[in-house]
């Protein structure tokens, strides 16, 4: 074609334009973090509808998160316009996977109007299921059963084909059990979780050879974006709809593997051309977003995994500054010194949209939000079950749920005593049992037991005038806009009230919380939108216009560049965190690596890694070491930063601190009183405590290679 009729070409690197016009058969972009492989992509794309190669509906894309989904719908857009418009099949596993099962629920036993249970609601239904096989539920835990059935669902296996051995995995043999007995409940009150978005798809094609068929001879050009991190059942899932087409195009980077622990397999894209014939791999190896420095420090750090297939990866760009790297004393100062520098790079003009917090773990999030609240920072929170997971935010989406569709039972039996209305778990459990009995849902259980004697009279009234609420509410659905009818719901209820009437420090940060929920509804058209929303977004993001800061992990953050990036808490432990040193072989801590170097590779100008040497847990101090990951950073790309400490003006750097100086010393054996327990409540943080010691009593250990070794600080 000629350039004027394909200008998205223009631009293009050799191999990046040969793995977009390389139209035919399998294809496979193997590539560093930052070379295009997403550009690629999306590239391809505009490249098969404006060449009349397809229709936008015959191309399936996957991506692996919303916001990804959403942006190369953009990027498309703004390549071949309008067009995108129509491309109804481009988006994560899971929003494809619903789509699909939206269309043929009855064939798999469900109601096109099934919901989707979150976490929280998938936990409470294992407890019930392994209450009523009378199993101890202190000795097996829901959330281990949760592990176990998630980890076969991952693997495309439904009750019937686990391998016989795995039932002990759970409650000596009777994993299987629980799980045939899990799905059935699942049936019954209609509902899907994460996993069984692939697994009934699965069900469904191997079932249904004819709709399998449909969706074959439909998708006459596949694309799969992060490749590496798919698992088996989306791999199984792939492969039967890429039976129709040899046009397949994956692109991934097995140095970005971080979903592991997940069930993601890396194998996956590592046999792509068994799986594929004939598949045409592309290497790209120019990276465009990073400058020299941050390529050099993360490329550097990489290379200590084993278990890779090695590429080279160039810039033609600057070097640009060094990644930094500084200590701090604790979590607060962290926080305070990293909003400081974005308040002072604000202030010079760097735009908030292009500064990222990366954080290992989310709990670290609070620190940052908290301080930013306080700096007035705008700051949004990207991918976090965080949001979405707290409690009150849980409640209202509930109470909203229940006024959509009053069937879904866990979310009625969440707020039926929420704010607490006289209904004691006597009641609940009436209602309970009608249900059962009649096959019906809760909702209308109560509604029949109000008209009897059944339940006392305080709370018989109260659930007669909650089920007059809900009713009154629904009667407004698309009379009043959504956003106002969710605040009228909160507020007749009594919910807000509830926290307005609560004195603790968090009641405050709640009903923002609330209003923030509120004020993201504006985003959707519908309620029913919205809802369907936050079930598929729980493990992504929460928006906010302007610009804003955004805070998310390091898992939330592939495929992302921001111009800054902050890197706090790099301190064994956290990061490489706990779970993987406890772990026996190096796969845990070779997975640590990968997510290090995709915190690395997201920054496009400025790397600024930090580590404190103290964490705080109730009030008590624990004191850390710093990442392995900060020694293994290659000395030209990295500049230590010297900080001052603000609690005391008796020595001037970190040194002092992380020396223990006879003020540190002293001001940290003061706090800490107890052994430590809390968030990695485990035996590393003991055992980190006890290096740290040995390193500034004793300078013979291997310390003395550290960078941070006391000694070498104090030889300056
Ligand atoms: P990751 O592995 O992190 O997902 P990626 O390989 O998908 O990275 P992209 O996000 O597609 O990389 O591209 C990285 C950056 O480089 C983007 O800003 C993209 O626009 C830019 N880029 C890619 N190819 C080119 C090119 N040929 N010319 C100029 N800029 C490019
Ligand atoms: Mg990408």
């Amino acid at each position: 074609p000629r350039a004027e009729q394909t200008p998205y070409l223009q631009g293009l690197n050799p191999e990046q334009r040969e793995a977009v016009e390389h139209l035919d058969g399998p294809v496979l972009v193997l590539a560093g973090a930052g070379t295009g492989k997403t550009r690629v992509l999306t590239t391809r794309i505009a490249h098969i509808l404006a060449t009349g190669r397809a229709y936008p509906s015959q191309v399936l894309a996957v991506t692996f998160t919303n916001k990804a989904a959403r942006e190369m719908k953009e990027r498309i857009g703004s390549l071949v316009g309008g067009a995108v418009e129509g491309m109804p099949w481009l988006g994560t596993f899971h929003s494809i996977g619903v789509k699909i099962l939206r269309r043929h629920a009855e064939l798999v036993g469900l109601k096109s109007s099934f919901t989707i249970l979150d976490p929280d609601d998938q936990l409470r239904l294992m407890k019930q299921v392994i209450e009523a096989a009378r199993l101890d539920k202190d000795r097996w835990p829901a959330r281990q059963l949760a592990g176990v059935i998630d980890g076969w669902k991952n693997r495309g296996l439904t009750p019937d084909k686990v391998p016989a051995g795995e039932a002990y995995n759970f409650a000596a043999g009777k994993g299987v059990e629980l799980y045939a007995a899990y799905q059935q409940r699942l049936k019954e009150l209609n509902a899907c979780d994460f996993g069984d978005l692939l697994l009934e798809n699965l069900r469904l094609f191997m079932e249904h050879p004819d709709v399998l068929a449909d969706y074959q001879r439909r998708f006459r050009y596949l694309l799969v974006d992060e490749y590496q991190d798919t698992n088996v059942a989306q791999y199984l899932w792939l492969r039967l709809l890429a039976k129709g087409s040899p046009n397949v195009c994956c692109v991934g980077d097995d140095d970005q593997s971080i979903y592991g622990w997940r069930g993601a397999e890396v194998d996956n894209i590592l046999r792509f051309d068994k799986d594929f014939p004939g598949a045409h791999v592309i290497r790209l190896e120019r990276n465009y977003r990073s400058t020299g420095h941050i390529l050099g420090a993360a490329s550097g750090l990489i290379a200590s995994n084993r278990d890779r297939l090695g590429k080279t990866l160039f810039t033609d760009g600057e070097d640009g500054n060094k990644v930094a790297v500084s200590a701090v004393w604790d979590d607060e100062e962290e926080a305070r010194s990293i909003g400081d520098d974005i308040e002072r790079m604000h202030k010079n003009g760097q735009k908030l949209n292009e500064v990222a917090i990366l954080v290992r773990a989310s709990f670290q999030m609070r620190a940052f939000e908290d301080r930013f609240i306080s700096m007035g920072l705008p700051y949004r929170v990207i991918g976090g079950p965080r949001f979405y997971e707290r409690q009150e935010i849980k409640d209202a989406i509930a109470y909203l749920e229940v006024t959509a569709n009053p069937t879904n039972d866990l979310k009625f039996e969440r707020i039926v005593n929420v704010p607490k209305r006289g209904l004691g778990d006597t009641s609940v459990k009436r209602v309970h049992e009608l249900a059962r009995a009649r096959g019906i849902p809760m909702y209308q259980a109560a509604k029949m037991i109000v008209e009897t004697e059944e339940l006392g009279g305080k709370a018989r009234k109260a659930l007669s005038d909650l089920i007059r609420s809900f009713d009154r509410w629904r009667s407004r659905l698309g009379h009043i806009k959504h956003t106002e009818l969710a605040e009228l719901i909160l507020d007749e209820s009594g919910y807000t009230a509830m926290w307005q009437a609560d004195k603790s420090p968090q009641a405050q940060t709640r009903l923002e919380n609330l209003k923030e929920l509120v004020r993201f509804m504006h985003e959707f058209e519908t309620l029913e939108g919205f809802l369907e929303h936050i079930t598929l977004v729980m493990d992504t993001e929460q928006a906010g216009d302007g610009d804003r800061v955004s805070v998310m992990t390091l898992h939330a953050a592939k495929g992302l560049e921001f111009d800054n990036v902050y890197l706090p808490g790099w301190e064994e432990g956290l990061f490489p965190h706990q779970r993987a040193l406890d772990e026996t072989g190096q796969s845990g801590l070779e997975e640590e690596r990968r997510l290090a170097y995709v915190g690395i590779t997201r920054a496009k100008r400025l790397a600024k890694i930090s580590f404190a040497q103290n964490r705080r847990t109730r009030g008590l101090y624990q004191s850390a070491l710093p990442s392995r990951f900060v020694d293994e950073l290659p000395e030209d790309h990295v500049e230590i930063i010297e900080t001052k400490k603000p609690f005391s003006g008796a020595y001037q750097n970190f040194g002092g601190t992380f020396g223990r100086s006879s003020y540190g010393q002293s001001r940290f054996d003061d706090v800490q009183t107890q052994p430590f327990e809390g968030h990695y409540g485990t035996p590393g943080w003991q055992r980190a405590q006890q290096h740290t010691r040995d390193q500034s009593s004793a300078s013979s250990s291997s310390s003395a290679k550290r960078k941070w070794s006391p000694s070498d600080q104090r030889r300056k």
